[in-house]
């Protein structure tokens, strides 16, 4: 069928490279396949690289987001790859690509918010690419972090009985942006808030990332950008192993179950497909659980909560409601139909 790059997939893309770019030369720890690659960079520091792209009409709409706070997002989306390898940022790097018909305005509005992401996260921006697109607006970021050897947390390292934990409500994301595509006047005002901020400006979990690096808590670690399933199933490929998902374990938000309940819509999609939560999504063996939520409720104020399982056998099964089913992979693949 000639479909283009539909059936191959974004997935499919992405292995083509894989397949041929070699293991890498010695300084190389990590290549292609993690949330970010790792560079020896002598003794026992390891660099970590990472660079995503936000494409306009694809990950925003202009109307949808303002200056301020797409520069916000793209460094946040980005640091957030390096607190999922347990990493610490430290640098960044913008190119992008930008349309004539924009103004000034757009510009430093931009960079503020660009700016205000890499304070909060003591990154500096260090240089870039600035260049001239015919229709649409692309910004890439590219964002270096550190790591000493041995904290480092990979997608592979996971084992059978690892008990898979979330360090913060999944969901906010996808509610955010149903609001934005289908304005509902009922909801209140401090939801709309929570949930639009969870969409637009999302903050990356780097303390909570450190922590289990540090701490030695996860063996296996990933950020949730394309939905819960889809991204344990990236731990579970990686590691060679299955996992068990128990959907009604979820963390929510109370503003998100709101909003769907009267939508007419069931919450959960939104965390197990929706993606763009940036949240922790992490692997502890079972006898470091309780030291895990302990620590996280000490140090961070945060609840880590269960919600599965991995498992020896190469599947992905899935509750809700009570009943297990097995489940493809899922989540956005950026070269699939949209119904
Ligand atoms: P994430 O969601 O954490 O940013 P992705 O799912 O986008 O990760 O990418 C998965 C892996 O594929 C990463 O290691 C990424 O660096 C790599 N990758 C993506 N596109 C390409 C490409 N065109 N060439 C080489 N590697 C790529
Ligand atoms: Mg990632």
């Amino acid at each position: 069928v000639a479909d283009g790059l539909q059936s191959l997939g974004e997935f499919g893309i992405i292995g083509l490279f894989r397949k041929d770019a070699g293991p890498g030369r010695r300084w190389v720890v990590q290549g292609i396949g993690d949330d970010c690659a790792v560079l020896d960079a002598g003794g026992k520091e390891r660099l970590l690289v990472t660079t995503d792209m936000l494409a306009e009409r694809v990950h925003f709409l202009r109307d949808g987001i303002t200056p301020f706070q797409l520069g916000y997002k793209s460094l946040s989306v980005n640091i957030s790859d390096i607190a999922a390898m347990g990493g610490e940022p430290t640098a960044a790097f913008l190119a992008w690509g930008l349309t004539g018909d924009l103004d000034e305005a757009f510009v430093t509005g931009f960079r503020d918010g660009l700016l205000k992401c890499a304070r909060e996260f003591h990154v500096d921006l260090l240089g870039g690419d600035t260049v001239s697109c015919k229709s649409d607006i692309v910004v890439c970021l590219t964002v270096l972090g550190r790591a000493e050897e041995g904290e480092v947390i990979t997608r592979s390292g996971a084992r059978p009985g690892d008990v898979v934990m979330l360090g913060g409500v999944v969901g906010d994301s996808g509610a955010g942006l149903s609001l934005i595509l289908h304005d509902t006047e009922n909801v209140s005002a401090a939801d709309r808030k929570r949930l639009l901020a969870a969409h637009l400006e999302p903050r990356p979990q780097v303390e909570l990332g450190r922590l289990l690096s540090t701490r030695h808590l996860a063996t296996a670690m990933i950020d949730v950008s394309d939905g819960v399933l889809q991204d344990l199933s990236h731990i579970a490929g990686e590691s060679g192993l299955g996992a068990d998902l128990d959907a009604d374990a979820l963390p929510l938000s109370d503003a998100a179950r709101r909003l769907a309940k009267s939508a007419g819509v069931d919450a959960r999609d939104w965390g197990l497909t929706g993606g763009e939560d940036y949240m922790l999504l992490f692997c502890v063996p079972p006898d470091k659980e309780a030291e895990t939520v302990s620590a996280c409720r000490v140090e961070l104020g945060l609840d880590a909560v269960p919600v599965g399982t991995m498992t020896k056998e190469k599947k992905m099964r899935v509750r809700r409601g009570g009943t297990w089913s097995e489940v493809p992979i899922q989540g956005y693949d950026h070269f699939k139909k949209t119904e």
